[in-house]
């Protein structure tokens, strides 16, 4: 329940003793529902007489399910995060422990006994031998039933509860065709007559695992479904069904990586790690590391060295789904002392993993920002790989940030934690600064290969030469070819979605828009759609401009779909790929497309900024960006920062084996710091000029900030209640010490029909900062000047728009 308390219940003195224990979930009255809640305290005996308080219906779990250490976590997120209690405890359990689906209810023996004599009122013996939910329950007996009534037959024995686990969703399955044994011996000369038989039986051998889903089949043969049954006729292959999560796993065919010798740094890194680990108290380090010096290796042997103390570690990346070499180089190690705990698995799996690290079966967890919450109970180690990547801050419910709370568990469990990337974020930054955190530096790339060169191309320039405004400069063509002859691969990012970025009106000069949000659609050249990417909306293009009726409609701004499209022409009989969220739309796509760019059968890659997220491809000798710039115009204090983030990591991605790289960058604004410095892999002159800025206009990290964002249809309702809000905050800011900006209305001033307006809280006193943003929303919220949902409240807000 969104509600900022817990609640007191009177245990049945015929309940089993013990039954009710911190951390186990308890069946309870509420309202007039039956919920699940978690039980927070040790029972106690009361001073008051609570008879009239609701009373437990049921208590259950043989052991506990919120664990000492994660519960400690929660209350720490509920005072920190000012966040309803009942949605932290859901949010750190796996989805469905504690989905709102009613109880069960049966007759006990008693009951069963009274209702076969017929001594039982008329609902009761509506359950004989049944087990139904209060719903069917009534259904059965024609009757509403009370809660007061199964409370006095609980209390008369009559009525006893079958409690409903945690719900079982169905693993997902995909048809695949595998070779058999016959398939992978058999002279592949003896399909010559049946050359489409043969195509296929190769290209499954190359397949790892030598299968494939049908779907995929037929997506690279024709009639490929009618082809695999051939072949299997002949006994050279079958169809069998698995669960498509082992697909995901499915390895690509490459040979096991060599043990390595630690390079000096890596060496000094490690040891600070292991005597850090000996020490066994809680200890942050900042591990800067350039891109492809070797930070995973560290990693691995300090959990390593992390296990073999007895204790436990949790690894987490941004995004597993986008990290398959990595996810692989970590089952490698650990095998099935390892647990991965991610949402793109499903929640069965996601569960099944979970109930695995809290029955202590495994002492390793790889995760994504959720997995912060992983009930490990004897963490020694905490890895935030790329701990400048914004996905670890949660954008919607409790926005919680996984690096911050990854200190605040290390703290709890006296842990080490290594914060590692080529691109520390500010707020990292400025903690070694005060000492709070020790810095591990790592300058040079494992394999001795020099950081990648860059060029920036001036579009402006390219402009006059080429007399239109290109999407690509002659050196990044140039170059591509260049690397492609050579055998290499290249990535090229594009961090646009779609097709075109929007369709204009030439007569009015109108965009098309989208009629719940104020953001113009983009064109999907695929399925010929324009799209909203806030609210999901998809319409055909008009045939004539919705404002003026004229039909001189052109669409303009090229996405990665063009981008793809454009490449595939430039170079003809090269295989061009692409990835992004659209190509998502299947769970193991991108996974797909990975692989194959691994196995070299893609010879360019192109991308948003998907393709920036720590792979490692030692082929990769050219990365081209397009619009580096584009990130530069966003309302967003950290923009320069995530530019040049974005663009050291991209170029990160070049030349990272045997041959050096190199890499394009396009850009209308080719002088702009955050270009120049990624430009010369120059990570502290970027921080100390971003710095200066940071510090003059009193952001991030060098103030604290709160963001109050109130959304709501009705447009005069939510612009005169954050006036209300802003007045109340201006009043109770004290002198000096808290700025409030706004209200204004969002950057996006409208999403999904609500209207937006933004409220940002800056200040010096952290605590003071948010326990005045706290007490404004929640007098708002009992004054009724706006429904509690129709605020976003963001503590530490990375979101702007
Ligand atoms: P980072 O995460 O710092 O960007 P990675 O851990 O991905 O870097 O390593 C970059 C590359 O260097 C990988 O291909 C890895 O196999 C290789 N590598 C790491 N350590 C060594 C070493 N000691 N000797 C040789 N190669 C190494
Ligand atoms: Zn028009
Ligand atoms: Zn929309």
């Amino acid at each position: 329940m969104p509600l900022r308390q817990t609640f007191t219940y009177r245990i049945p003195a015929d309940m089993e003793p013990g039954t009710v224990r911190p951390g186990r979930r308890a069946l309870v009255p509420f309202r007039a529902k039956l919920i699940h809640g978690i039980v927070m305290t040790e029972p106690r005996r009361a001073e008051t007489d609570l008879e009239r308080r609701a009373r437990f219906l049921a208590g259950y779990d043989p052991k506990r399910i919120l664990s000492p250490e994660i519960q400690g976590l929660v209350e720490w997120i509920v005072r920190y995060y000012k966040a309803p209690i009942g949605e932290a405890v859901k949010m750190a359990l796996p989805p469905g422990l504690l989905s709102e689906k009613e109880a069960l209810f049966t007759l006990s023996a008693r009951g069963a006994d009274q209702a076969r004599a017929g001594d039982a009122p008329p609902e009761l013996a509506a359950l004989q031998g049944r087990k139904l939910n209060r719903r069917a329950w009534a259904k059965a007996a024609k009757a509403d039933i009370r809660l007061e009534d199964i409370r006095r037959w609980e209390d008369e024995g009559l009525l006893a509860l079958a409690l409903q686990g945690p719900e079982r969703e169905s693993v997902p399955h995909a048809a695949v065709a595998a070779l058999t044994a016959a398939g992978r011996e058999v002279d592949p000369e003896t399909l010559a007559r049946a050359r489409k038989q043969k195509d296929l039986l190769l290209w499954l051998r190359r397949r790892p695992g030598g299968l494939a889903p049908i779907s995929e089949i037929n997506q690279v043969f024709a009639r490929g479904g009618a082809l695999a049954a051939q072949l299997a006729k002949r006994g050279l292959c079958e169809r069998r069904r698995v669960p498509k999560y082992e697909l995901e796993d499915a390895r690509p065919v490459v040979a096991p990586e060599p043990i390595k010798v630690l390079t000096p740094e890596q060496a000094t890194a490690l040891d600070r790690l292991q005597s850090s680990l000996d020490r066994r108290s809680f200890q942050p380090f900042l591990m800067f590391g350039v891109t492809g010096s070797g930070k995973t290796e560290v990693y691995l042997r300090a959990i390593q060295h992390c296990l073999a103390q007895g204790r436990q570690a949790l690894f987490l990346v941004p995004e597993i789904g986008l990290t398959p070499l990595m996810r692989r180089r970590i089952v490698d190690r650990f095998g099935d002392r390892l647990a991965i705990l991610h949402s793109a698995v499903g929640a069965a799996r996601r569960a099944e993993s979970w109930a695995n690290v809290l029955a202590g079966k495994v002492d390793v967890v790889l995760g994504a920002r959720s997995g912060i919450f992983a009930p490990l109970p004897r963490l020694g180690l905490l890895v935030v790989d790329e701990e400048h990547d914004p996905s670890y801050k949660q954008n919607d419910g409790i926005r919680y940030h996984a690096r911050d709370l990854a200190l605040v568990r290390a703290h709890m469990a006296d842990a080490t934690v290594a914060l590692g990337s080529a691109t520390p974020s500010l707020e990292s930054w400025r903690n070694h600064e005060l000492g709070r955190a020790e810095l591990i530096r790592l300058e040079k790339r494992a394999t001795r290969a020099p950081l990648p060169k860059v060029d920036i191309v001036d579009m402006r320039e390219e402009f006059r030469v080429q007399r239109r405004r290109p999407v690509l400069s002659r050196l990044l063509m140039t170059r591509l070819r260049e690397a492609l002859d050579q055998g290499r691969q290249a990535m090229v990012m594009l961090n646009r979605r779609g097709y075109h970025s929007f369709l204009l009106c030439r007569t009015c000069g109108e965009t098309v828009m989208c009629d719940r949000c104020e953001i113009s659609l983009t064109y999907h050249q695929t399925d010929r759609t324009l799209k909203c990417h806030y609210c999901g909306l998809t319409r055909p293009p008009p045939e004539a401009c919705p404002a003026c009726g004229s039909e001189m409609m052109q669409f303009f701004g090229e996405g990665v779909q063009q981008l793809q499209e454009l490449l595939q022409r430039e170079l003809p009989g090269k295989v061009v790929d692409r990835l992004d969220r659209d190509r998502m739309a299947s769970k193991d796509a991108h996974h797909r497309i990975l692989a194959a760019f691994e196995r070299r059968e893609t010879d360019v890659l192109v991308g948003t900024q998907m393709i920036a997220k720590g792979h490692d491809f030692p082929n990769v000798t050219l990365v081209g960006i397009v619009n580096a710039d584009a990130g530069l115009r966003v309302p967003d204090f950290r923009c320069a920062e995530t530019v040049f983030q974005l663009v050291t990591q991209v170029a990160g991605r070049s030349g990272r084996g045997d041959a050096p790289g190199t890499v394009v960058v396009q850009t209308y604004m080719p002088e702009h710091y955050s270009l120049q410095c990624a430009a010369n892999h120059d990570f502290l002159a970027f921080m100390t000029r971003e710095t200066r800025y940071r510090e003059n206009l009193d952001y991030s990290p060098y103030a604290h900030l709160v963001s109050l964002l109130v959304t709501h249809e009705d447009l005069e309702l939510a612009r005169e209640s954050a006036l209300w809000l802003a007045q109340q905050l201006d009043r109770l800011r004290g002198k000096g010490e808290m700025t409030v900006l706004g209200p204004a209305k969002a950057p996006i001033g409208k999403i999904k029909n609500a209207f937006r307006f933004q409220i940002v809280l800056k200040g010096h006193k952290r605590a003071a900062l948010h326990q005045v943003a706290d007490a404004v929303v929640e007098e708002a919220v009992k004054r009724k000047i706006l429904p509690r949902q129709a605020i976003i409240f963001d503590i530490d807000p990375y979101q702007f728009f």
